[in-house]
């Protein structure tokens, strides 16, 4: 008899698994259908030695003290700030776009306040902003919505910016100092001894039982539990009954190359030039040394893994559906980028789970 069951081992999963088992001592049975936990924050060493995600990468921040000091208690940090480049006409730089960005494309010299007029000059302010190609233009003009935003967006979601919500696009920022970070978030980091290291910590408990391998429905009619905390996909609980909601996939193309380095910094976009729109090299992020690297490419697809959910109206009015449908059921929690059909970071996944925890379990 368990006290609950949770469907799903990623970060949501492992999580509410690891309160409920260590702060309210009840017996918690996960049950996972890939053959290791984490989700798709997974990490392990390849066959060369190399530390990688195997589902692309994955980098902790947050501005959330309460969240970075929860995922603390099992992990140290390798103290890492991302940075990222952009190929653009034949060179790479720093984005999101800066003061050193357009000194290099324009091949220019701009203090901040030359920037900062230079924007207002090229700015298209638009009426209205019906779309993520208007926001775009709206904050950088045309020229730079064409060279790193155009043909990024159409790879990444096979759709123009023109056919996306204004939000898709309304956080990207563009700045006019010298910051070459990816993210400005208080807390950034990786884990010193990779994830999976985090959810083997968080799950060593004797109140939790882990199934590996199973779908939960194969299963839970044989199962006797008094509360299911669900974060798989919202659409397969109900059975698709109100059609399957849209993903985004990615295909990832590992390569382990008899070099020490690859390139300059963590991870390079590629808006405009080949299939796939970014390479990431693992040790930038994680600090190994090795004599050799292993680097992935990222090619966008309509098929595989639910990874993205696809930021359009409709999308989110069937999901609506399905959250009522949710809402009806009794000790059932859904939980997660799945179950919640949001494109959610890492941090705002612990987040929701603690607040999940503290508000509604008991
Ligand atoms: C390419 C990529 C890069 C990312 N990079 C970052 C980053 O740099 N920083 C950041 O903060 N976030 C990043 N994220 C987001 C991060 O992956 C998510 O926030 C996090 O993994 C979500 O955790 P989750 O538990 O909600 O979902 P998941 O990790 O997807 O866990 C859900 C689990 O449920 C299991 N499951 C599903 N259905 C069933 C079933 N029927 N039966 C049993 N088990 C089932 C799945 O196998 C899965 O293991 C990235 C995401 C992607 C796709």
């Amino acid at each position: 008899m368990y006290n609950y069951v949770i469907v799903g081992a990623g970060l949501a999963g492992c999580v509410l698994a690891e309160r409920i088992a260590n702060v309210l001592n009840k017996k918690v049975l996960v049950i996972e259908k890939r053959n290791h936990i984490g989700g798709n924050a997974y990490d392990y060493f390849n066959e060369d030695g190399i530390l990688v995600h195997k589902y692309g990468p994955h980098i902790f921040h947050t501005n959330n003290k309460k969240v970075w000091d929860y995922i603390s208690n099992f992990t140290d940090w390798y103290h890492y700030q991302h940075r990222v480049l952009a190929y653009v006409d034949g060179q790479t730089v720093p984005i999101p776009i800066n003061l050193d960005t357009i000194n290099m494309l324009y091949n220019a010299n701009f203090t901040q306040n030359q920037l900062k007029e230079f924007f207002e000059k090229i700015r298209d302010t638009k009426e209205e902003i019906l779309n993520s190609e208007d926001m775009v233009i709206s904050k950088v003009g045309k020229e730079l919505y064409e060279k790193f935003f155009k043909e990024y967006t159409k790879k990444q979601w096979d759709l123009y910016p023109s056919e996306l919500e204004p939000e898709v696009t309304a956080r990207i920022p563009v700045r006019t100092n010298r910051d070459g970070r990816y993210f400005t978030d208080k807390y950034q980091g990786m884990p010193k001894h990779g994830y999976t290291k985090i959810f083997e910590n968080m799950l060593n408990n004797k109140n939790i039982h882990i199934m590996l391998n199973v779908d939960f429905k194969d299963v839970i009619d044989d199962i006797e539990y008094e509360n299911l905390i669900y974060t798989g996909p919202i659409d397969y609980y109900f059975d698709y009954k109100y059609g399957k909601l849209p993903y985004r996939s990615l295909r990832f193309e590992f390569e382990t190359l008899d070099c020490e380095k690859y390139q300059e910094v963590g991870t390079v976009n590629y808006p405009n030039d080949y299939d796939f729109t970014r390479i990431t090299e693992f040790k930038h992020l994680t600090g190994q040394k090795h004599y050799k690297t292993t680097i992935v490419r990222e090619y966008p697809s309509s098929e595989g893994e639910p990874y993205y959910p696809i930021p359009q109206k409709k999308n989110i009015e069937q999901y609506k559906l399905y959250e009522a449908e949710a809402q009806k059921l009794k000790n059932v929690f859904f939980i997660g980028r799945l179950a919640n059909y949001k494109y959610y970071n890492m941090d705002k996944v612990v987040e929701e789970s603690l607040k999940l925890f503290y508000q509604n379990i008991k």
